[in-house]
């Protein structure tokens, strides 16, 4: 996964936390505040079971650096290798307006009308509108995930944020180690009480890339 924070916009009202009505403020593990301390990148991912978000998370870059850490080498090239087989990331970097008009920054002064410059905008909705691996449109899926990027009250675009839906999680699932099964039942288990949703063998997993 490679990042470039050339892209960024308004948080999507999907990424926002249910549990605390609005943006996610903090890491869930170690508590970094994503507005006030270093401005330091977080990810959200949220499973949704239906129209319902049963697990959602705002973790720093960090602390998802570590937790991938601990994945076993053979379930971390297992899901590489999905990702690599199945994902156009070039269909990705079409979604972005096109590089020669990009602005310079967005923080320009928006108070001022005659200093508004009209810069082509992304559409985050075109990120998230189908599975990343299968395509599958995310209205027609029972179960998805999603997951992107954040950079303060800015979501970044690139190859994230993405969609996942339940078959294509299910199937990465199957291929990981028992032992990583359980690293991620655990870890569930200590942040949220496992939900009943998630106790099946086939139930949804959270894949953070
Ligand atoms: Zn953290």
């Amino acid at each position: 996964m490679s990042f470039d924070f050339q892209w960024q916009a308004e948080i999507p009202p999907i990424f926002q936390s249910v549990e605390f009505d609005g943006p996610f403020q903090k890491c869930l593990i170690c508590n970094r505040e994503f507005y006030h301390d270093d401005h330091s990148p977080y990810v959200i991912e949220k499973i949704f079971v239906r129209a319902e978000a049963i697990v959602e998370m705002a973790v720093c870059l960090n602390c998802l650096m570590e937790m991938n850490g601990e994945m076993s080498e053979e379930s971390s090239l297992t899901v590489k290798n999905e990702f690599e087989k199945k994902v156009d990331w070039s269909h990705r970097a079409s979604l972005m307006p096109s590089i020669a008009n990009a602005p310079n920054s967005l923080e320009g002064d928006e108070e001022d009308p005659s200093s508004e410059v009209v810069a082509p905008q992304p559409n985050v909705e075109r990120w998230i509108e189908s599975c990343l691996l299968d395509g599958t449109p995310r209205q027609d899926c029972r179960n998805y995930q999603i997951c992107g990027l954040f950079l303060g009250n800015q979501i970044v675009l690139g190859q994230l944020p993405y969609v996942l839906s339940g078959t294509a999680v299910a199937r990465i699932g199957e291929k990981l180690s028992k032992k990583t099964r359980d690293q991620m039942g655990d870890f569930l288990e200590t942040y949220f009480g496992m939900p009943p949703e998630l106790c099946s063998p086939s139930g949804p997993v959270p894949v953070l890339f």
